[in-house]
């Protein structure tokens, strides 16, 4: 049975970053019949906030990623509680104290001396009257998961063979010294306690990972498979990470990006398969698989996202707009048909008011002052409105006939007359649509 879960911190909005992560473990558990579970990880009282929660779960049903469980850290904190006190029991846990200006000091000078910035254990030769004496004067002091100085290896799902030397890794904190248990036991506590089979997160998870898959085995849990997909960048290859506040999911809801464009894309981008716009969640699960993602770093732009989403409008029934039509006041009899001339002149959503509004309204004309005479002449032979499927081609031959005009000198100056644009829907078809001729007057 295959579980996954997207584990984020109710600490922000969700961005196209997260999305990723989302999205892969999402696709693994529908793709082999699993559960998807969503993990609120929300240890941390001071950032964590329950708007925040609710609207990680917005976003992730206005996608359609439905999970099939929800649980929550700061409710299981018993559970870490045991945890800590198993890893004292074995000793593979250690309290220490360095404030984090020691800690800062003791990087830099092994740093200059050309050693890497490892944390030197200093706590472990403590005697019992040291510790008491730093209790009494500092209180309670971190507690560090002691790593079992070996090499940590793993076949990762799509980074391959890892093998890490545990030397050179500090222990992790994991319990900091106002008793907050940290998201890297945690979580470890949860995978194992809810049977998670695959973790697939970004790769700046690696080291945590690492540390992981020791403090795994120390307390006796199942090792998920791990896979580790790499980091969206700008699309000129610059770090995201600074952006992703403005690449919040809501916002792109906001612009308009349809669920389905935006997944399809989240899906492919970073793979050696190309981006094709899936129809449905289904074709998007069918056509997933994790090996085909390499390690390099993943360009994303959002400009990308709105062709994709034009297309999937274009491909859609009068049903997926009804509510966005009867919000604009499309009457249900016009709606088909107005849809049909609308969906293939529009980018989002947004973009289907303007077309009512020149149904319903008529446009400002737009008349060439060389064809303000042709234009006049030719409204005197504007069929009278209503209009039906066959004004248009009766006018522009009736136009045709008496000004011997032909071509784009003869249907422009028409359009644009009536439209007030250069480019827009096929003119048969928008004539019946059309309620107003402001040009007319
Ligand atoms: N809350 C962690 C994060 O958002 C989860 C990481 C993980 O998937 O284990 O980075």
């Amino acid at each position: 049975m295959t579980v996954t879960r997207f584990a984020p911190s109710p600490t922000g909005y969700l961005h196209v970053g997260n999305l990723r992560t989302a999205l892969f473990n999402y696709l693994i558990a529908r793709k082999n019949g699993g559960t998807f579970v969503l993990r609120l990880d929300d240890t941390d009282p001071e950032r964590s906030r329950p708007e925040y929660a609710d609207a990680i779960k917005q976003d992730l049903e206005w996608l359609g990623l439905d999970w099939d469980r929800v649980e929550t850290q700061s409710s299981r904190l018993d559970r870490y509680a045991e945890a800590a006190d198993k890893l004292r029991e074995i000793n593979r846990f250690y309290e220490a104290w360095e404030t984090p200006v020691e800690l800062d000091l003791k990087r830099k000078k092994q740093l200059n001396m050309g050693k890497p910035p490892v944390y030197d254990r200093a706590a472990l030769e403590l005697s019992a009257a040291e510790k008491e004496a730093l209790r009494a004067e500092r209180g309670s002091g971190v507690w560090r998961f002691k790593l079992d100085h070996a090499r940590i290896n793993w076949a990762d799902g799509i980074m391959g063979e890892i093998s890490i030397d545990a030397a050179s890794v500090s222990d992790p904190v994991l319990i900091r010294g106002d008793g907050q248990v940290l998201y890297t036991i945690a979580s470890v506590v949860d995978d194992t306690d809810m049977g998670i089979t695959h973790v697939v997160r970004g790769s700046d998870h690696v080291t945590n990972t690492a540390t992981q898959i020791q403090i795994i085995e120390a307390l006796g849990g199942a090792v998920p498979n791990f896979a580790h997909h790499s980091l969206l960048t700008g699309p000129q290859g610059e770090a995201l990470s600074k952006r992703l506040g403005t690449l919040a999911l809501r916002d792109l809801r906001e612009n308009g990006v349809e669920p389905l464009a935006l997944l399809s894309h989240m899906a492919r981008i970073g793979s050696s398969d190309p981006i094709e716009l899936r129809g449905s969640m289904e074709e998007l699960v069918e056509g997933f698989d994790l090996s085909r993602f390499g390690t390099a770093p993943t360009k994303f732009d959002v400009d990308d996202l709105y062709p994709l989403t034009a297309k999937h409008l274009h491909a859609q029934e009068v049903s997926t707009v009804a509510a966005d039509l009867d919000a604009l006041g499309v009457p249900t009899a016009q709606q088909e048909a107005f849809w049909t001339v609308a969906r293939e002149n529009i980018t989002t959503r947004h973009d289907i008011a303007q077309w009512w509004t020149l149904c319903h309204d008529g446009a400002e004309p737009d008349i060439d002052p060389d064809d303000a005479e042709f234009v006049a002449e030719a409204l005197t032979l504007l069929p009278p409105m209503p209009f039906t499927e066959t004004s248009w081609s009766d006018w522009t031959s009736a136009v045709k006939e008496k000004s011997g005009r032909k071509g784009r000198g003869l249907f422009m100056p028409l359009r644009k007359a009536l439209t007030g644009m250069q480019h827009g829907p096929d003119m048969g078809q928008l004539m019946p649509l059309l309620q107003v001729v402001r040009a007319k007057s």
